[in-house]
């Protein structure tokens, strides 16, 4: 990779501008994702097992899903609601026919203070190498990119398409070309399958500005072989990872789902994404919106809100705002938190009795 110096983040985030629409735990509204497509072109086994994402899977279709003046539409109305940032997610986003105008349009909002919406990107990267360029022309601001190993033999068998690693290191070098700057790549860590990446990833990445986080395994829909044995606990990854190279703690932002950290050598910026050993549902300021046009308050939610009702062009603008700006303020969700009681319970009665999320419809 080419080397390039990584800065250190502010203390602080910048004061948003818009007055923020609290929920019940007085979290604002400040982030939007948006799914833009439910199908993949990779069946990554932590997230969509061909076992269940078979050729028969009933995905949305073209008619199910939003179209791009319905998610503009569903955007403009959290924008004015004190959303600065907007990431495009999925299934797999680069999938979605006309991705650049759809980034470039949203994109063009403004917040009521005049800014330029943040528009960025959760990709795998698979058809990053030939659309980072236009991407960011069309004005995506940041790209973070799925990478779980360097090594191509676990590479192809994690994304169980063979899918070779060689093109999503070059769709990360032309991020990085194109500016869509900081890269972030971000790794699930499963136990006994790429634990052993970690180091590798982290001596790949110095010097070449990229930052680079590691997810706990999550027990999400779809996968059956789901157990706290094959998460690697943050805390573990960490020490992994000191042992080899003195770290220095960087502040929390408002909002961020990492631990961050710096090499001490200034080489690489880490994060640590720890969901499942320490939920940070008391900072979660995200709403989510599927392709079908349905709010989830929280990754785990077992309930959504249909939003499609209010995307009609004749619908008024406003009743879409308050549709969300109700819900959210009704929003006490924290499942993460809960889970770890729900989930001692049920290993022990040896059945799923929590709800799980499929991740690839509602985007991570
Ligand atoms: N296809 C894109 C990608 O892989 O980057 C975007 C959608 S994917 C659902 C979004 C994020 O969810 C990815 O970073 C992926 O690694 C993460 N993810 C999926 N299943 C997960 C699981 N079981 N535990 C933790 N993270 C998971
Ligand atoms: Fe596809 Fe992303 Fe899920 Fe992998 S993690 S199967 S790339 S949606
Ligand atoms: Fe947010 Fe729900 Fe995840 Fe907690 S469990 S961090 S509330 S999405």
């Amino acid at each position: 990779m080419q080397a390039a110096p990584v800065q250190a983040i502010p203390a602080t985030a910048p004061e948003p501008t818009a007055p923020a629409v609290p929920d019940q735990l007085g979290r604002p509204l400040r982030d939007l994702r948006l799914s833009v497509i439910d199908q993949c072109n990779f069946r990554c086994t932590y997230c969509m097992p061909k076992s269940r994402f078979g050729r028969d899977y009933p995905f949305l279709t073209p008619a199910q899903r939003l179209s791009d003046d319905e998610l503009l539409r569903l955007v403009r109305a959290f924008v004015g609601l004190g959303v600065e940032k907007v990431r495009l997610t999925g299934g797999e986003p680069l999938l979605r026919k006309g991705i650049e105008s759809l980034v470039e349009r949203i994109a063009a909002l403004r917040t009521g203070d005049g800014r330029q919406v943040e528009v960025a990107m959760t990709t795998n990267g698979s058809l990053l190498a030939r659309k980072a360029r236009a991407l960011r022309d069309a004005g995506l601001g940041r790209v973070t990119v799925s990478l779980d190993s360097l090594d191509d033999g676990i590479f192809r068998a994690m994304n169980d398409v063979d899918f070779p690693v060689g093109r999503v290191l070059e769709g990360i070098e032309a991020a990085c070309a194109a500016g869509l700057a900081p890269v972030k790549v971000n790794c699930v860590v499963e136990r006994g399958t790429n634990d052993g990446q970690v180091l590798p990833l982290v001596e790949h990445f110095r010097g070449s500005g990229v930052t680079l986080r590691f997810i706990e395994y999550m027990d999400v829909e779809g996968p059956s072989g789901w157990s706290p044995s094959r998460v690697v606990p943050s805390d573990e990854l960490r020490g992994r990872v000191g042992r080899a190279h003195a770290l220095l703690p960087l502040a929390r932002r408002a909002g961020d789902t990492a631990s961050n950290f710096l090499l001490a050598d200034g080489s690489l910026k880490l994060g640590f994404i720890s969901s499942v050993s320490h939920p940070f549902c008391g900072d979660c300021t995200r709403a989510r919106v599927s392709v079908d046009g349905r709010l989830h308050l929280c990754l785990f939610a077992t309930r959504s809100v249909d939003l499609r009702q209010h995307l009609g062009a004749a619908r008024p603008e406003q009743d879409l705002a308050e549709a969300i700006r109700q819900a959210w303020q009704a929003r006490g969700d924290r499942y993460s938190e809960l889970r770890a009681g729900l989930r001692a319970e049920t290993l022990a009665s040896g059945k799923r009795q929590y709800p799980t999320v499929r991740m690839s419809l509602v985007g991570g």
